[in-house]
């Protein structure tokens, strides 16, 4: 069987860590016809948008698809292609798995860490609703809020909305429930802020605790405030199994996680939506690296891994992150942010490592 996947190469260090990725892909044996589609400032010289229609309705048609990061240029007016993607395919669930291999650079040596982020992917802060500072529009918000709040704002602030509705916290909750039971994990945990934004997080909580419910019995399940959470997985990483969060939340959870586990260079991600499903790693393009054959490919190749699995290929998903466990562990294949120091001498480019990774593919 061969399958077909939607493949966007992106910004910046992209089209190196993606040419990585469908090398060690293509050495686990899988057949995959590689649609290839650009989107990001290549895009914009080409065709005078960073997401050309044709990206959408090849993601549309082939229902996968392994996409490098992209770009979100800054004063420009283009609104992020990420959020786009997620928006329009309504790819509502990002899901950031977060695991410690051993032989990573990392202060938590002895800790183990296994966690999961699914983060709520359609709305709240990231919903791109905003209003500038000064505009006449915003000026009417800012009355019109006064009055129905008998709050006062100041004049010159800028507006940023964050929508949080019933339906998108209870899809998300049921996924993360669902995504537990399927893949044996023991505990969700809700995150939020609903002791101070009590209708938005406090419906984000409310429908979790609701839809708990339902899961009573098979699962345990907790709520944290954000805050304490950031805290609790400095100090005690491997209390925690899956965490389910608002968008901006997980956004920065999911770093601040990637760093426990060795940095952006080893945190793969995926976004679901129903029937359809873009695989990325979480860093960006990380533009000053570019063409320099220099950073980790792993957070792309691991992102193959989840590709791998959802498509049924469990054997060859298996296979591909064993190559790659055992390629860090023995630490000598590895490239510049899996070494002891960042300047280590023996650090080997980003083509190299993944050339190590096939190597150690075993079928
Ligand atoms: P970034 O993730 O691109 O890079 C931050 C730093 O992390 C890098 O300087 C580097 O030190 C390290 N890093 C990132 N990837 C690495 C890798 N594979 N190996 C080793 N080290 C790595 O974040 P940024 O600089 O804030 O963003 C750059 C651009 O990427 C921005 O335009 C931003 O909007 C965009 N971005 C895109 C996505 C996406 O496409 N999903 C995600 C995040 C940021």
């Amino acid at each position: 069987m061969v399958y077909k996947v939607t493949l966007i190469p992106g910004d910046g260090i992209g089209p190196e860590v993606i040419s990585a990725a469908k090398k060690c892909i293509s050495a686990t044996g899988v057949k995959i016809y590689w649609e290839e589609v650009i989107a990001g400032e290549t895009a914009i010289k080409e065709f005078g948008t960073p997401l050309p229609e044709v990206v959408l309705d090849s993601i549309r048609r082939n229902r996968v698809a392994l996409k490098g990061p992209i770009t979100t240029p800054v004063g420009t007016g283009f609104r992020s292609v990420n959020v786009s993607l997620r928006q329009e395919l309504d790819l509502f669930a990002c899901v950031r798995p977060c695991k410690l291999y051993p032989g990573v650079r990392t202060f938590y040596k002895e800790k183990n860490i296994d966690l999961v982020i699914i983060r709520e992917n359609s709305e709240d802060l990231y919903a791109g609703i905003e209003f500038a500072e000064g505009e006449k529009e915003t000026k009417k918000i800012i009355r019109i809020i006064e009055k129905l709040s008998k709050r006062k704002i100041r004049p010159d602030s800028g507006i940023s909305i964050k929508p949080i509705s019933y339906s998108a916290s209870a899809r998300i909750v049921r996924f993360a429930f669902e995504y537990a039971l399927k893949n044996n994990r023991k505990k969700v945990t809700c995150v939020h802020k609903a002791n101070i934004m009590k209708f938005t997080d406090g419906l984000f909580l409310e429908t979790a605790e609701k839809i708990a419910e339902e899961y009573k019995g098979k699962l345990e399940f907790e709520t944290v405030i954000v805050d304490n959470l950031a805290m609790q997985l400095v100090q005690k990483p491997e209390n925690f199994d899956v965490l389910v969060l608002p968008n901006l939340y997980g956004d920065i959870i999911s770093d601040l996680c990637a760093g426990l586990v060795g940095g952006l260079g080893m945190a793969p991600g995926a976004n679901f939506g129903e029937g359809i499903a873009l695989f990325e790693p979480v860093h960006g393009s990380a533009p000053k690296y570019t063409g320099q054959n220099r950073v980790n490919p792993v957070a792309t190749i691991l992102s193959g891994v989840l590709m791998l699995r959802y498509l049924g290929e469990i054997k060859a998903a298996e296979s591909l992150e064993n190559a790659v466990v055992r390629v860090i562990k023995e630490g000598k294949f590895v490239t510049y942010d899996l070494k002891p120091s960042r300047t280590d001498p023996t650090a080997v480019g980003t083509v190299e490592m993944a050339e190590a990774i096939c190597q150690e593919i075993i079928l």
